[in-house]
């Protein structure tokens, strides 16, 4: 260890904000500020290494600190000409942690150190002696709270008893007399809870503190804030030292914050609060109505200003933050106070803003020169882009949480509770807004689920057909919401003791999991012209395409507006639960003979061409993938005894023989066995139809519209490269035929998902006969047991606890699984073909961390819910940017 104490003062310091990991965030900014010339206190800050040497070498400081510390001291005594101890005209302290990043759990502030029955003489003559009581009754407070352990409610009740003796509302009302009384009773509660007298001693006292600090590093709350934060032991905090200033010195004295722009909104207005006659915590404690600094942060309150009441301290105030927004090129969070009337800069850091205030202040500053674009890019997070996208709840209204689940896709809606999908349609036609709540969602909830404003679940997790289907429609779902019973018989479901029944206001936030009783409103965020301009550098900065998975031409026209660039999957087998198709596609699926079959698929026929004609309209010019059918077939057939029989008559069959065939087509675990190109190879002719369908809605278009379109034909749940050739030889065949007969040439492309295991170790025998690879990590993670980790790291908790399997879309791909897989396919894949084309089209490839890994394995494009698309376009884009 070299150096341990760094001082600052006089316009001079030993850090700069450089120095962070040394010096913290508080101890770098107040070096750069004194650097700066600007009004710092003096003080020293210890350095994060000392921290770390007392915490490995119990608790025992480093030779060589005291010494130094005694020197920056006595520097400090020089600057501000008066002495620690002294009794005639004593220096105060302020103590304060400081670690590289701001670290709730850690100790905060002591202030006023250094006071004693003798020093406090000293005080008062510098002010009065009413000052100097309440700044030593405050030390005393604080310093037992936070370095003693003694428990502040101790101090609240006299502090309260004696409010009411005096017969006075505040604490700045209580008499001079009363605070001395109150001095002496703090220090006889200390005597009993701690069983030794508090420390007299202004040396003992900033040792005391200093150990506080450092060893507050070690409490349960911060190791915990750090597990969940994933900020390493090993970094320590600092402490900050500095000469104490007084903002409660009388009415001529004050302390504030300010924001160097407005952080709800990002307006370019200095913006911040006051209190006149107060100290440090006083302004975030809500003791006292804090006052506007100046008009603009009025809110039409009718408070007295700072800029009214002390203009001159105001206009250097001005001049300051001007200073530092430019020499941090950020909005700055500062802290300050005003001493008899001279401005004093305790603090200053990078300030916490909305998603709304995020891109337009990051749009402002590039326009303003201060930053470039690609600054810009990186200031804002995909999580701000994605609140932007969705309505949120009003923060300010109250809201009664009932239950919590997963949050699986964001947004937030309120509505009557309905437990069918049939009486949400109906409710939609009458214009009632409703909550869906079921157990769990399955295909034929999709009309129920469009007609709902958002979706609760009590089983399933964030894969679940609600929640990907919730996403995929950019409406609020909160699912696995296990807390809840619902009684479908009696219409109505409990937690605990709340019954709530069909139509009762609900409101859920798919952002949190919250399910909250009754109607809270909520507020859009528009998407305004500084969005578009940061998105546009967002797309002059991405290597990675971004497509979007959809299937409606209306999910698809979303998907534009929102800048995809194609469409990475189509599942083909949405198109088939519409009610005026359902029928066709359970015939098709219940034919005897193949004759049979194809007579149904003719049916079906025109009603897929016309579906892919709209997209491939929708996406001009740009690449859509078609997945041919996946599902197992029992997914499309009736499941309750009222639909068997309904539609036996429609069959012209037997109730038993229905129900039997119904039977033999259940699939026991439907993510294996015969689904997807294991259909496919067992029924050609509902390949063939796709093929057909999708070649000759391109055909058409290209002669008629005019644009080009280049079909990308996707086989779902390849296993063997058997499986792959023998369809691609038919799906070859089919394409032939159809531009032989139309007279036509379109290119197009034959290629394969990914979702396999054995798919991906056979990737470079499959690369050499696709076109194209798209993972499809939905399937791919379950087959691998892919887990996600909880916050803290561990796989464990999250399926422990919560009960559910643990694959998690925003969670980032495992990379000892499933991301290990995706790597070794690459590679095997480019090995054999160079030129093939790779995507994702899981639910990864929303997640900004998966978007990051694709865009490091040279992915070319990734497919997501089309509300996720500006999302991980800015994903994508930080990504190059990160890599450079
Ligand atoms: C996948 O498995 O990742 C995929 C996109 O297919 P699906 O979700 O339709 O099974
Ligand atoms: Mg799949």
């Amino acid at each position: 260890m070299q150096k341990q104490v760094y001082f600052f003062g006089e316009k001079k310091a030993e850090g700069s904000r450089e120095m962070k990991s040394l010096l913290g965030g508080k101890g770098a900014n107040l070096a750069e500020m004194t650097n700066l010339g600007l009004p710092v206190p003096p003080g020293f800050t210890i350095s994060t290494e000392v921290c770390t040497h007392f915490y490995r070498n119990k608790n025992e400081f480093p030779p060589g600190l005291e010494k130094a510390v005694l020197e920056a001291l006595s520097k400090v005594e020089k600057v501000i000409g008066s002495k620690f101890a002294d009794k005639e005209n004593p220096l105060l302290l302020s103590v304060r942690s400081g670690a590289r990043v701001s670290m709730p759990g850690m100790m905060d502030t002591i202030l006023n150190l250094g006071l004693n029955d003798e020093t406090v003489v000293g005080l008062a003559k510098k002010a009065d002696e009413r000052f100097a009581q309440d700044s030593y009754r405050r030390f005393i407070q604080m310093y037992s709270d936070v370095v003693l352990g003694v428990a502040p409610h101790h101090f609240e009740t006299l502090l309260e008893q004696t409010r009411r003796k005096e017969s006075v509302n505040s604490d700045s009302e209580i008499s001079a007399a009363a605070l001395k009384n109150l001095v002496n009773e703090f220090k006889k509660i200390v005597l009993m809870e701690t069983g030794k007298a508090f420390p007299a001693d202004p040396m003992s006292q900033l040792w005391g503190a200093i150990s506080a600090v450092f060893s507050s590093w070690d409490s349960a709350r911060a190791i915990s804030y750090r597990r969940i934060h994933k900020i390493p032991e090993d970094w320590g905090t600092a402490v900050n030292v500095q000469a104490m200033v007084f903002g409660n010195m009388g009415e001529d004295c004050a302390t504030g914050v300010a924001f160097t722009r407005d952080p709800s909104n990002g307006d370019k207005k200095f913006f911040g609060e006051f209190l006149s006659n107060a100290q440090g915590e006083d302004v975030v404690a809500g003791i006292r109505t804090p006052c506007p600094i100046n008009k603009e942060s009025s809110n039409g309150s009718a408070l007295p200003t700072l800029e009214e009441k002390m203009p001159l301290p105001y206009s250097e105030l001005v001049k300051t933050y001007q200073v530092l927004e430019k020499h941090y090129r950020d909005m700055q969070d500062i802290e300050f106070t005003v001493q008899k009337g001279k401005l004093f800069m305790l603090q200053t850091r990078t300030g916490k803003r909305t998603a709304n205030a995020a891109v337009r202040i990051a749009v402002d500053m590039v326009k303003e020169g201060l930053i470039t674009p690609e600054e810009a890019i990186l200031r804002v997070t995909p999580v701000q882009v994605e609140q932007l996208l969705h309505p949120r709840l009003d923060p300010r209204h109250p809201r009664t949480v009932i239950a919590k689940g997963l949050p699986a896709s964001p947004g937030a809606a309120s509505g009557e509770v309905v437990f069918s999908s049939e009486e949400a349609e109906e409710m939609k036609k009458i214009n009632k807004k409703v909550i869906l709540v079921r157990h769990e969602t399955s295909p034929e909830d999709i009309g129920g689920m469009d007609a709902s404003q958002g979706i609760l679940t009590a089983l399933g997790g964030m894969t679940s057909h609600a929640a990907v289907v919730a996403r995929g429609m950019g409406k609020p779902c909160v699912a696995g919401c296990g807390v809840i019973n619902i009684d479908y018989k009696n219409q109505q479901f409990t937690v605990g003791n709340q019954v709530v029944k069909k139509g009762d206001l609900l409101t859920l936030d798919g952002g949190t999991g919250e399910v909250i009783l009754g109607h809270v409103p909520t507020i859009n965020s528009q998407l305004d012209e500084h969005f578009k301009e940061f998105m546009k550098w967002v797309d002059e900065h991405r290597g990675l395409k971004v497509r979007a998975n959809a299937e409606t031409p209306n999910d698809v026209k979303v998907a534009r507006s929102f800048g995809a660039e194609g469409v990475g999957l189509c599942r083909t087998e949405h198109m088939f639960f519409e009610e005026s198709r359902i029928t066709a596609v359970r015939e098709m699926i219940l034919s005897d003979s193949r004759k049979q079959r194809e007579t149904a698929l003719a049916k079906i026929f025109p009603m897929q061409k016309d579906d892919f004609k709209a997209i491939f309209r929708e996406m001009k010019g740009f690449p859509v993938t078609i997945r041919l059918l996946d599902p197992p077939l029992h997914e499309f057939l009736p499941k309750t005894d009222a639909e068997i029989i309904s539609l036996a008559r429609i069959l012209n069959t037997s109730k038993e023989t229905l129900q039997a065939k119904v039977r033999s087509l259940h699939e026991f675990n439907p993510m294996l066995g015969h689904r997807g190109c294991r259909l496919g190879v067992s029924f050609p002719e509902i390949y063939a139809m796709q093929v057909r369908a999708i070649m000759e809605a391109a055909c058409e278009l290209i002669k008629k519209e005019e644009f080009k379109i280049e079909p990308e034909i996707m086989i779902p749940f390849i296993g063997a490269l058997e499986e792959y050739r023998l369809l691609k030889t038919d799906i070859l065949a089919v394409c032939e035929k159809v531009l032989a007969e139309q007279n036509i040439k379109v290119p197009f492309s034959v290629g394969t998902m990914i979702e396999i295991p054995r798919a991906a170790l056979i990737a470079d025998k499959l690369a050499k006969e696709a076109a194209f690879f798209s993972f499809g990590t939905n399937d791919l993670t379950q087959m691998t047991l892919g887990l996600s980790r909880d916050d803290s790291g561990s796989f464990l908790p999250k399926y422990v606890e919560k009960g559910i399997y643990p694959v998690d879309p925003f969670v980032s791909l495992d990379q000892e699984g499933v991301g290990e897989l995706i790597s070794l396919a690459c590679e095997r894949a480019k090995s054999s073909n160079s030129k093939i084309k790779i995507g994702i089209c899981g639910e990864h490839g929303g997640d900004t961390s998966t978007i990051e890994f694709c865009n490091r394995l040279g992915f070319n494009y990734v497919s997501c819910s089309p509300f996720r698309v500006p999302v991980a376009r800015l994903a994508a884009a930080q990504a190059t940017l990160k890599s450079k």
